[in-house]
């Protein structure tokens, strides 16, 4: 058999890429509570996103994902980070409800 050479190089469908490159299930999630003492929720927040930015070097945490309750109601989750996803694929790295445009992380 005989390829054309305007043949062999011709790339692997993207789901033939994904077959050999992708665990075939993510691997198990975790949430790690970690009650602090502090004065009020939005005290809380600027805590929980300055110990997020020092995760950043641990592949397994998820920073964008991380989320803030009282340890009463912890069903009720407040987001840290705004996360939304920029124009060039990017996410906003900015506070969640942040005023004015989004900055993805890592700075324009
Ligand atoms: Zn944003």
């Amino acid at each position: 058999m005989v390829i054309p050479p305007d043949r062999i190089f011709v790339p692997l469908p993207r789901a033939a890429v994904l077959a050999f490159t992708e665990p075939a299930e993510p691997p198990p999630r975790h949430v790690i509570h970690l009650p602090v003492a502090v004065a009020d929720l939005a005290e809380a927040l600027d805590l929980a996103r300055w110990l997020a930015r020092a995760l950043t070097s641990t592949p397994q945490v998820d920073v964008a994902g991380a989320t803030v309750s009282a340890e009463d109601a912890q069903h009720v989750r407040h987001w840290v980070f705004c996360d939304r996803i920029m124009p060039d694929r990017r996410r906003c790295g900015r506070q969640a409800d942040h005023g004015g445009a989004c900055l993805p992380v890592g700075g324009p």
